[in-house]
């Protein structure tokens, strides 16, 4: 008989009942020490008082009204994103997939304006995640996620990861964009190198083509900038947010130029929930924390002490891990026997972290883990280490 939830995830058998900053209560009264968060979503941790302020105190006056009236929490929302943005514009998503969705129909609206309604490829990396709606699927491309459910949405091009070559022979008089993300996380935390983030921006200039970058993962302070592709110094015309941005409430949002969104008028795009108060309260209070410099700066300081105890880590467990690799505090170890076996080894020690592909796990903590949390994550993996060079 099927279970009562649609039985499409492997559930870990835990229980969280309550989390506090970097740490996770199990209904059994364990402490569990958080590296996942929710998967890059609480980024300022679990119930951080300023969050639950905003949250609660939004939700004693009004939780959703229709994007047929003003909703001032969303305008203020998109000022404060401008304001630290490429962008010139913003629409509100519930979700990185929504996100996806506007992304494709933006390049492929801006191009019809423009008479070249042939422009409707969109060329993606090999190890990309944009998703689980059907664009999200197709631009991802994966047998794993795609298979069964065509026909698929037309119009990607699916290149390897790093190929630049690629990009360069696999543009054509179709091409509209090229979609990437700027640090894969599914993917096993690849970031893309600064000169080849560079290429690519000269890649589409020259070509007259847009530049999506999709920062659902690696976005809104993850990897010590607010946005990872301040560090290559290159912008795109289009980025997807989504999971840090609502800190834990369903949020998300497309900026973009004013070029790149010019065809994005009255009627051609909606959503109902997208921009709601509710979420426009939470995902304010969460940039005006993460926007600050100084937040930013202890980000920094905070990932470059973790970085150095998982290289000591790497180095004491040789048989175990071969690689710390990523960005601020989006991080991966490579695993040299299996990822899964690990992950389990951080539950027997009370340590979430999160499996990603090329064989890596993922330790995407709270942007404002405390020093002791830092100290804490080191000692929980150094004893699963242990635990699996042991086994
Ligand atoms: C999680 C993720 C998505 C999808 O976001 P959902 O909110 O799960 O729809 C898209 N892109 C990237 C890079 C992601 O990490």
């Amino acid at each position: 008989m099927i279970a009562s939830v649609l039985p499409t995830y492997s559930r870990a058998p835990l229980h969280f009942v309550k989390g506090e900053g970097s740490w996770l209560i199990e209904a059994d009264g364990r402490r569990f020490l958080d590296l996942g968060a929710g998967i890059a979503v609480n980024a300022l941790g679990h119930a951080h008082p300023v969050l639950v302020e905003a949250l609660t105190s939004q939700a004693q006056n009004l939780w959703h009204v229709s994007n047929l009236y003003q909703i001032p929490q969303q305008q203020q929302l998109a000022d404060t994103l401008v304001e630290h943005t490429f962008a010139d514009t913003v629409f509100f998503t519930n979700s990185g997939t929504e996100s996806c969705e506007l992304a494709v129909k933006m390049a492929r609206k801006y191009f019809y304006d423009k008479d070249q309604p042939e422009r409707v490829e969109i060329i993606t990396f090999d190890g990309a995640f944009h998703g689980r709606s059907s664009a999200g699927i197709a631009a991802a491309g994966s047998e794993k996620m795609t298979k069964g459910f065509g026909p698929l949405l037309p119009g990607f091009v699916h290149l390897t990861f790093g190929d630049l070559d690629g990009v360069t022979n696999a543009i054509s008089d179709k091409t509209a964009a090229i979609l990437i993300e700027p640090v894969q996380g599914e993917g096993g935390i690849r970031p893309v190198p600064d000169a080849e983030m560079k290429a690519l921006r000269q890649i589409c200039d020259e070509n007259g083509i847009l530049l999506i970058f999709d920062e659902v993962q690696c976005g809104v302070g993850r990897t010590g900038k607010l946005f990872a592709h301040e560090w290559s110094g290159v912008t795109p015309d289009i980025m997807m947010v989504a999971k840090g941005i609502g800190g834990g409430f369903p949020l998300g949002a497309v900026l973009a130029t004013e070029n790149a969104a010019s065809g994005m008028t009255a009627g051609t795009h909606g959503s109902t929930y997208g921009g709601n108060p509710l979420g426009c309260a939470v995902g304010n209070a969460v940039l005006n924390e993460i926007a600050k410099p100084a937040f930013l700066a202890e980000v920094n300081r905070k990932a470059g002490l973790f970085r150095q105890k998982l290289e000591g880590l790497v180095a004491s467990h040789p048989d175990v891990f071969s690689e710390v690799r990523g960005s601020g505090m989006m991080l991966g170890l490579k695993c040299v026997s299996s990822n899964m076996e690990l992950v389990q080894a951080g539950f027997d020690n009370q340590l979430i972290t999160v499996p990603a592909a090329d064989n890596v796990i993922r330790l995407l903590p709270a942007l404002n883990l405390t020093d002791a949390d830092i100290e804490a994550a080191h000692d929980r993996l150094d004893r699963a280490a242990s635990q699996v060079s042991a086994a």
